[in-house]
């Protein structure tokens, strides 16, 4: 009798142990999730700065990023707005508004001409409401002339006045306008669309590729390239101005460069007993330096620049990273990817039935007793959920169909899924049922108990370099596999990386991944701003070169807590996206620096992994150098992320949501009929 009351005693006061921990551990979480509501609601996603532009940088990302989800424009509407002409007095006005703006100030020559051509006049009178806050926003704006006023919350920010430029987030998305702007005076204003503005840079990148296609065909030395090839060529190729009477090349110099002439002319001349001799005179279209390319020569001509002349260049050493002249092959990943590609039957929910899911309840904790909610994102939520019979955790990620279809996001919907289905990696998350209803879409994935990696990175401020090589290396292998496959991804950023009960990371949410061509380009502005790469942001078409793009910008913020692109302006995020200078802290060893600015080139066609080895290049960089591969394929490398991973109740690793209470409305239009 005295034993077993001493053994209830025991057991009594390790019981109150643990209430005790998990008291503590859900005082703790309460406390983070007061910091992150509060930092959510600090966070302003403003189209109108304060006229105080030198503020500080924030030290680190402190909210989610924002997406962007891509809108599915036309890719060759024709413009069909007329062309205003202007006065040369409104021209200089323009050209000067666009010039001093952060952001429009990147547009080239042609693209502002262009823009200028486009753009309408509209007047308003005072008092009239130009953008009201909260709405949808479509159109940018440039005073002509008149005094406007900008309020937000009713609050006065500024004034504008002629020259000033205002609502330029909505030609690159649609977002909701942050401030309102009203007429103070008589106002004219130069108004232009997203869908012009979209279109002007689309249709303008497209006819440059076409064109350039059209003259790399013509060269003798690249003809046996196929189009997948010439296409990297152009990538990797950059414009070169020079003025009248510059010398391009000079005879008997070393030749590293090949050039095609996009504008203007180009004399060819040869020295003959000591005097120049003209022997031809090249136009548009035409190339010269091919030799350059392929063997160790030195110039035979010395070419001219006869007025000004734009050409387009490529040097021998970008060349030959871009194209194996000996073997035409690209990608040579074949044998990871035959492993990843092992046929493993997949066993979507053919077991898994919706009705046999029951939700997972918090314990404890001001939600006890509500669903647990492991996150909210742009469109959804995902809940925990179980079976009964198995006793098996699941992730469930469900989409009200009205909202898609309010958003457009039908197709994107149904290729997240289909996606899914089909991928078999251990380093992308699962799916293993998809149901639907009147309401919502569900997808239900494998559970990853560990968390998400930005919830982690947020706790230590930033990762040391073993965890940061592990998770890069992890995603490295899911892109190896999706880009194998064609996919792009698009949307790589900590929020979208989950770990699992080992420590391994697993890409989730391919709400904006893509299947593509080799050789052709996308043209949707679509990604989070702080990972978007530099060909997104100016509409030039884009392919796999965004995802390692992405790599770099996810490399440095694990390792610096935040991304080197940041501000809690987008435009600002552009802009300095644009200008492409990454400061590094000083913490950052040369490794690391070396690995995120070869991933990080401006040029798509320079990126590490987009050059002619692909991906493997990524994989050799002595950054990874502790990587052993083959262990990481199958899962025999010890995650130095399991550290990270706290035990205890199955959702001790994600935030706490409240129970969704909106009402959703039932959708019924049959778009999902394949779902
Ligand atoms: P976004 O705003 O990023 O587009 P979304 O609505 O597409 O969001 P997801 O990113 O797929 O949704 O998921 C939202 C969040 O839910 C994730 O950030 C993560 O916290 C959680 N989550 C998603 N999938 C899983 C999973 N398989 N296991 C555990 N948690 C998950
Ligand atoms: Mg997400």
């Amino acid at each position: 009798m005295e034993r077993q009351l001493e053994e209830l005693k025991q057991q009594l006061e390790k019981q109150c142990q643990i209430n005790q921990e998990l008291k503590r551990q859900n005082k703790d979480l309460e406390q983070r999730l007061q910091e992150k509501e509060k930092l959510l609601s600090e966070y302003q996603d403003t189209e109108f700065p304060s006229q105080s532009s030198n503020e500080a940088e924030p030290e680190v990302r402190k909210s989610r990023a924002a997406v962007m989800a891509p809108e599915p424009i036309p890719e060759d509407l024709e413009i069909t707005s007329n062309r205003v002409k202007k006065t040369s007095s409104e021209t200089d006005l323009i050209v000067k508004a666009i010039q001093k703006n952060d952001f429009l100030s990147r547009l080239d020559d042609e693209q502002t001409a262009m823009m200028v051509d486009l753009l309408l006049a509209f007047d308003f009178s005072p008092g009239k409401e130009v953008i009201k806050e909260g709405s949808e926003g479509d159109t940018m704006y440039i005073v002509a002339a008149g005094d406007l006023v900008v309020t937000q919350a009713g609050r006065e920010l500024r004034s504008l006045r002629c020259g000033d430029v205002f609502g330029e987030l909505a030609i690159l998305y649609n977002c909701k306008r942050t401030a309102t702007v009203k007429a103070k005076s008589l106002v004219r204003l130069w108004c232009m669309e997203r869908q012009t503005y979209r279109t002007i840079m689309t249709n303008k990148s497209k006819k440059k590729r076409e064109q350039l296609l059209g003259f790399l065909k013509t060269s003798r030395t690249l003809k046996d390239l196929n189009d997948v090839q010439l296409s990297k060529i152009i990538d990797s190729m950059e414009e070169v101005k020079y003025q009248h009477k510059d010398i391009i090349v000079r005879e008997g110099a070393e030749a590293n460069t090949f050039y095609i002439i996009l504008k203007g002319e180009v004399l060819v001349s040869k020295s003959v007993n000591g005097y120049q001799k003209q022997i031809r005179r090249m136009g548009k279209g035409e190339h010269f330096g091919e030799q350059a390319l392929i063997r160790e020569v030195l110039r035979t001509a010395t070419c001219t620049a006869d007025g000004p002349v734009t050409c387009f260049s490529i040097d021998k050493e970008v060349f030959e990273e871009t194209i194996p002249v000996e073997h035409l092959e690209l990608f040579d990943d074949t044998k990871v990817l035959q492993e990843a590609e092992a046929p493993e039957k997949l066993s979507l929910s053919s077991s898994l039935k919706f009705k046999d899911l029951v939700p997972v309840l918090y314990q404890e904790g001001r939600y006890q007793g509500e669903k647990v909610t492991l996150g909210v994102g742009g469109f959804g939520r995902v809940e925990l959920v179980t079976t009964l019979k198995h006793g098996k955790y699941y992730a469930m990620k469900r989409v009200s169909k009205k909202q898609i279809v309010a958003k457009r996001q039908e197709e994107h919907v149904l290729f997240e899924k289909k996606i899914l289905k089909a991928i078999q990696s251990d380093f992308i998350v699962r799916l293993h049922g998809a149901f639907k209803d009147s309401r919502f879409i569900y997808m239900v994935m494998e559970f990853c108990s560990g968390g998400e990696i930005w919830t982690k990175l947020k706790e230590v401020g930033r990762f040391d370099e073993a965890i940061s090589v592990f998770c890069a290396a992890c995603v490295v292998e899911a892109f190896a596999y999706l880009h194998k496959k064609n996919i792009l991804y698009r949307d790589l950023k900590p929020e979208n990386l989950m770990l699992d009960a080992q420590g391994y990371v697993k890409l989730v949410d391919f709400g904006f991944a893509k299947e593509m061509v080799r050789g052709e380009k996308t043209y949707s502005f679509v990604g989070t701003p702080e990972y978007m790469a530099p060909e997104i942001i100016k509409n030039q078409g884009h392919d796999f070169a965004v995802d390692f793009w992405s790599l770099g910008i996810l490399v440095y913020e694990l390792l610096a807590g935040s991304p080197p692109f940041s501000s809690s302006e987008p435009q600002k995020i552009y802009a300095k996206i644009l200008d492409g200078v990454i400061k590094y802290p000083p913490y950052l060893n040369e490794a690391a620096k070396s690995i995120i600015s070869k991933l990080c080139r401006p040029r798509p066609g320079q990126r590490l992994g987009n050059t002619k080895n692909g991906i493997k290049d990524v994989r050799h960089h002595r950054w990874f150098s502790s990587m052993n591969w083959h262990k990481l394929r199958v899962g025999q490398v010890e995650a130095p992320t399991v550290r990270l991973v706290r035990k205890g109740p199955c959702y001790i690793n994600f935030d706490r949501f409240p129970c969704d209470q909106a009402k959703v409305e039932e959708e019924f239009s049959g778009w999902d009929r394949d779902f």
